[in-house]
């Protein structure tokens, strides 16, 4: 009987572990990939589906196209784990694994914010995003505060890249001088592992006049008198409020016992949880990194690195180092990059690439290399 392989969630690190499991062993494996959507979104395509730069559905990738050797993908929502059994519940049946990975990302609660769903939006889901296509015109003056509403989310740089983007996005249609913008955000400096980073942030923001609220967050939204209410007591009028929400695991996860202390805990080098063969990446774990794409799909590598060396019998591979490059969107049509180590030295480092026109062409390779390897390449080229 070939090995069971039931792999939880197809966003970047479900979709990376599949693909090179598929080449390893193609119709050897018995590989069952399940995901509740229909599509993949990048992250980063929610920006720019919000400020109008593509369409929503230009934005999704459908599973449809999805087609490997060895791989039965499954559009069905995931609604009991037994970690111990390595037995799954969904929509459409029942599944036991021999190996069992968790990818099932990090959920969104915009109710967790008091006057958050009523008063203000979010940037973080597709639906918040597309949502905001038709608010953003709307926005003709008064302040605009871009605001972190808890200490763990995912992909740190975006609402950085958001404030530069709306100033951007105001100037163009002459709505600058009217309107102010700011940014709430957890940490001292926007970038914590990359200082080089932070400063170029800090910079871009100065000479804007984007304002950087440090070391605290945005608890709830008072929509009677349209202002947010800061962690510190602190008070910020505001006109057009663009949330990240609270991030918690998916509820199925939080009833499966995987997660302690909010998420759930792998070796850092295997990415294994404490239960035999049954793993975990990218943002549903408390691995070390920042919650980010890249990440995810780093720690599918080392997984499938170490399944094809336990299948084939080979020597374990590298442990896993938590590196990966972000890209960072600076406006005037710029991305910069940061490239973060956050697990194989003593403390996380981050390498700044400065902005430029040739890494808007890279950042664009990034997510169509992404979309050739996972779906082919038919979908490279919509992207
Ligand atoms: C605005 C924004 C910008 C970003 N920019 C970047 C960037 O430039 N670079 C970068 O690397 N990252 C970026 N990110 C972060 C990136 O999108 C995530 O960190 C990444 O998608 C996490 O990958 P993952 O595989 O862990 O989870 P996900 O990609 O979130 O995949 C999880 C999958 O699990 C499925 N799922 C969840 N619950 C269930 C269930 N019960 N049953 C069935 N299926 C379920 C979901 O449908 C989803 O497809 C950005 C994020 C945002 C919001």
């Amino acid at each position: 009987m070939h090995t069971r392989v039931v792999v939880l969630g197809a966003g970047f690190g479900g979709l990376e572990l599949t693909t090179i499991l598929s080449d390893a062993f193609g119709d050897a494996l018995d590989l069952v990939l399940i995901d509740k959507g229909d599509a993949f979104v990048f992250g980063f395509s929610k920006l720019d589906v919000m400020f109008g730069r593509i369409t929503p559905a230009e934005a999704r990738h459908p599973y449809r196209d999805l087609v490997k050797p060895g791989v039965r993908l499954l559009q069905s929502t995931v609604r009991s784990i037994d970690p111990a059994s390595r037995r799954v519940e969904t929509d459409a049946g029942t599944f036991d694994a021999d190996i069992l990975v968790v990818a099932l990302g990090a959920d969104m609660d915009p109710a967790a914010t008091p006057g958050l769903v009523e008063g203000g939006h979010e940037f973080y889901s597709v639906a918040g995003a597309e949502a905001l296509r038709d608010v953003l015109p709307r926005f003709e003056r008064g302040a605009a505060i871009v605001g972190v509403t808890s200490k763990t989310f995912k992909c740190p740089p975006a609402p950085s890249e958001t404030a530069l983007l709306l100033h951007d996005y105001l100037t163009a249609r002459g709505r600058r001088q009217a309107t102010d913008i700011s940014v709430v955000m957890p940490f001292g400096i926007p970038i914590p592992p990359s200082p080089e980073t932070s400063s170029a942030i800090l910079a871009a923001f100065a000479e804007r006049g984007i304002r950087y609220v440090k070391d605290t967050l945005v608890r709830s939204l008072d929509t009677a008198r349209k202002v947010a209410v800061l962690s510190d007591g602190r008070e910020m009028p505001y006109e057009l409020f663009l949330g990240v929400p609270v991030h918690r695991v998916p509820a199925v996860i939080e009833a499966s016992g995987l997660a302690v202390d909010g998420w759930i805990p792998v070796n850092k080098k295997t990415l294994e949880t404490r239960f035999p063969g049954v793993y975990a990446v990218g943002d549903v774990t408390s691995v070390g990194t920042a919650k980010a794409g890249v990440f995810s799909e780093g720690a599918a590598r080392v997984v499938a690195a170490g399944l094809i060396a336990q299948l084939r019998g080979g020597p374990p591979p590298e442990p896993y180092a938590g590196r990966g490059s972000c890209y960072v969107e600076f406006g005037h049509h710029q991305v910069g990059r940061v490239d973060v180590d956050f697990l194989s030295g003593p403390k996380p480092t981050g390498i700044f690439e400065a902005p430029s026109e040739a890494l808007v062409a890279e950042k664009a390779l990034f997510g169509a290399s992404r979309l050739q390897r996972w779906f082919g390449p038919h979908a490279a080229r919509q992207l």
